[in-house]
C-alpha cells in the first residue's frame, strides 16, 4: 500500500503545481458588458478620434518640436482634455539636454524653382533648423560628392555661389510591390518565434533617419582623422560660400519626399539644405551630368526662437476610485517632422491616446487605478520628452534607483506605427505578461486576432519605461504605407490615416487601459536593468532619432 500512496502523492502535487497557473490564468477576468459600451461609444457617431486628428494636423500641425504650431497645438490639446472634465490636465515642462537643445524653428516661406535650361517648380522643403535665403537667390547647379578629405581639398575654392546637389540622380526602382498592404496571418505567425531571443531589451528597429541616406564609405582613418574630417563637413559648403544644398531620397519619389533636421540646431545660420522629391532632383542631375547649365532659383524663410528652448509633454487623468496612487498609462509622442502635418508619425498616436481617455471618461467607467496620459516632446531627437518624464517620476536610467512612484506603476501603452490597425502587441522580453494579454485578445477576436510576441520593437517610446525596468508595450500595427509614403515625409498628412482602424486602435486601447487599471495585480515585470552610463543610451534612441 505504501508503495502506491507515493505515486499518487506524486501525482497530485503534481497535478496541483499545473492547476495553480492554470487557475490564475482563468482568473484574467474581462468584463464583456464593459468592453461592449468602449466598442458602441466609437464605433458609433459618437467617435472624436478623426476630430482629433484633423485638430492635430490641419489645424494646428505640423508639431515639429518646440516650433510655434507644436505649442499651440499643446494649448489646443489642454483645452479640449478639460472640456472632456479630465484631471490634472497640464502641459509638464522639460528643459532640452544642454548638448541636445531644441529652439524653436517653423518655415514661413518657400519656393523653388529651375530656371535655365527651362523653367520647372520644383517639389522641396527645407531641412529642420536650417537657414533661410535672406531674399531670392539664384545659382548654378553642381554635383559634388565629398566623401573623403581629398575629395574636400579639390573641391576647395570652386563652389562659391553655386547650388550643391549632395548625391548622384538616385536610382528609382520600378515599383511592384504595393504602395501599402496589411500583415499576412503568415507574416503575423513569424513574429512570433519558438523560443524566447536572448538579449531581453534594446533591439530597436531598423532606424531609419535622414542620416542614413547615402552614407559614404569612408577610406580607414584613424580616429583623429576622422573627428577633423567630421568637423570640417560640418561647416565645408558654408566656408565654401556654397547658397545652399539639395539632396533626395529612393523613396521619395513620385512627389513624395522624406527629410530630417541640421544636427546643430542651435545654429541659426545652418546653410540652407532642401529635400527635393525624386524626379525632380534627377533631372536636375542629369543636365548636370550632360554639362548642360543648370540655375536655381531659390527663395526660403525659415525662423528660430532660440530664447525657449524648454519642451513640454501633455498629460491628463482619469483618478483612480480604490488605488489611485497606482498608475496605468497610455500615450504617444505628441512631436513630428515638418515636411507634412505630422499624421502618421505620430498624429495618430497622440490622437488615439486623447481618445481612450474621452472614451473612459465619457463612460464614467470606475477604474482602481488612476489612468494618464503622456504626449511626449522631442521623440524625433530621441525619445527626449518620455525619458525626461521617466527621469522626473521613475528612476533615472543612469542610476537605476526607483522611487516610490516606480513601485505603483502597472503599465504603459504606446501607439507610434502609423495608421495600421491593430494586430496584436510586443512584450518586450516580458513573457510572464502574455496569458494576461491573450485573455484580453480573446475577447476582442471580431476586430482582431491579436498576435503577442515576445519580441522586442523599438524607436518609441515605450522603449524610456523599459529601459528603467517598467511594463512598456507598442501594439503590432499594419505597415501599411508607412515606410513607403509617409514616415518623415511632406505626404504624412490627413488623408493617410485610415478612420477605420483609428476607431479599432482606440477601442483595444481603451479596452487594455481599462483593463489594466482594474485587474486586481499589477503586471509582472522584468528585472530592473543595470544602470546605463550617461550619453551611452545603448540600443534605445541611440541613434539620436526616434520613429
Ligand atoms: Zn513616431
Amino acid at each position: 500500500m505504501t508503495f502506491n500512496l507515493m505515486p499518487r502523492k506524486i501525482t497530485s502535487i503534481a497535478l496541483l503545481l499545473l492547476l495553480v497557473p492554470l487557475l490564475v490564468i482563468a482568473q484574467e477576468r474581462v468584463d464583456l458588458n464593459v468592453m461592449h459600451k468602449i466598442k458602441a461609444e466609437e464605433f458609433g457617431a459618437n467617435s472624436k478620434v478623426m476630430d482629433i486628428v484633423y485638430n492635430l494636423t490641419d489645424r494646428y500641425g505640423p508639431r515639429l518640436t518646440n516650433s510655434p504650431q507644436y505649442r499651440a497645438a499643446g494649448d489646443w490639446a489642454v483645452g479640449q482634455l478639460k472640456e472632456w472634465g479630465l484631471a490634472n490636465v497640464h502641459l509638464e515642462k522639460w528643459p532640452t539636454p544642454e548638448n541636445n537643445k531644441i529652439p524653436g524653428w517653423q518655415c514661413t516661406y518657400f519656393s523653388a524653382n529651375m530656371v535655365e535650361p527651362t523653367y520647372q517648380p520644383l517639389i522641396g522643403v527645407p531641412q529642420a533648423w536650417t537657414a533661410g535665403t535672406n531674399g531670392p537667390v539664384t545659382g548654378d547647379a553642381v554635383l559634388a560628392q565629398v566623401q573623403t578629405p581629398a575629395d574636400m581639398d579639390k573641391l576647395h575654392g570652386t563652389l562659391k555661389g553655386k547650388i550643391v546637389l549632395l548625391v548622384p540622380a538616385v536610382e528609382l526602382p520600378f515599383p511592384t510591390n504595393p504602395l501599402a498592404r496589411r500583415y499576412t496571418d503568415q507574416e503575423l505567425a513569424d513574429l512570433v518565434p519558438d523560443i524566447i531571443p536572448s538579449g531581453g531589451r534594446g533591439g530597436r528597429g531598423a532606424p531609419v533617419g535622414p542620416g542614413g541616406r547615402g552614407a559614404p564609405n569612408l577610406p580607414p582613418m584613424t580616429p583623429e582623422e576622422r573627428q577633423a574630417f567630421t568637423t570640417r563637413m560640418r561647416t565645408f559648403w558654408k566656408d565654401e560660400g556654397v547658397l545652399l544644398t539639395v539632396s533626395a531620397n529612393p523613396r521619395g519619389e513620385s512627389g513624395t519626399l522624406f527629410g530630417g533636421g541640421a544636427q546643430n540646431r542651435m545654429d541659426t545660420t545652418n546653410l540652407p539644405q532642401v529635400s527635393m522629391t525624386a524626379e525632380h532632383y534627377n533631372r536636375i542631375a542629369r543636365l548636370v551630368e550632360h554639362n548642360v547649365p543648370v540655375k536655381l532659383q531659390f527663395d526660403i524663410k525659415t525662423q528660430f526662437d532660440t530664447a525657449n528652448t524648454d519642451s513640454f509633454n501633455v498629460v491628463a487623468d482619469i483618478p483612480g476610485s480604490t488605488k489611485p496612487d497606482e498608475l496605468v498609462m497610455v500615450g504617444g509622442h505628441f512631436d513630428s517632422w515638418h515636411f507634412g502635418t505630422g499624421a502618421t508619425d505620430n498624429g495618430i498616436g497622440a490622437s488615439v491616446a486623447m481618445e481612450v481617455m474621452r472614451i473612459l471618461k465619457t463612460l464614467n467607467l470606475k477604474m482602481d487605478r488612476t489612468v494618464r496620459m503622456g504626449l511626449w516632446g522631442g521623440e524625433e531627437q530621441g525619445l527626449l520628452g518620455s525619458a525626461a518624464y521617466v527621469k522626473d517620476h521613475f528612476a533615472d536610467p543612469t542610476v537605476m534607483k526607483p522611487t516610490p512612484e516606480h513601485d505603483k506603476f502597472a503599465g504603459y501603452f504606446n501607439i507610434d506605427n502609423g495608421t495600421g490597425r491593430i494586430r496584436g502587441i510586443y512584450l518586450q522580453g516580458n513573457e510572464m505578461v502574455r496569458p494576461i494579454f491573450e485573455a484580453w485578445f480573446a475577447a476582442l477576436k471580431d476586430i482582431t486576432n491579436g498576435v503577442v510576441t515576445v519580441r522586442n520593437t523599438g524607436g518609441t517610446d515605450h522603449q524610456s519605461y523599459d529601459a528603467v525596468g517598467l511594463p512598456g508595450f507598442q501594439f503590432i500595427q499594419d505597415p501599411m504605407d508607412y515606410d513607403t509614403r509617409t514616415h518623415h515625409s511632406n505626404m504624412d498628412v490627413y488623408e493617410r490615416i485610415q478612420q477605420a482602424d483609428m476607431e479599432q486602435m482606440a477601442i483595444i486601447e481603451a479596452v487594455f487601459v481599462y483593463n489594466a487599471a482594474t485587474r486586481p495585480e499589477m503586471f509582472p515585470r522584468k528585472e530592473m536593468p543595470e544602470p546605463q552610463p550617461a550619453g551611452g543610451r545603448g540600443g534605445r534612441g541611440g541613434g539620436g532619432r526616434g520613429n
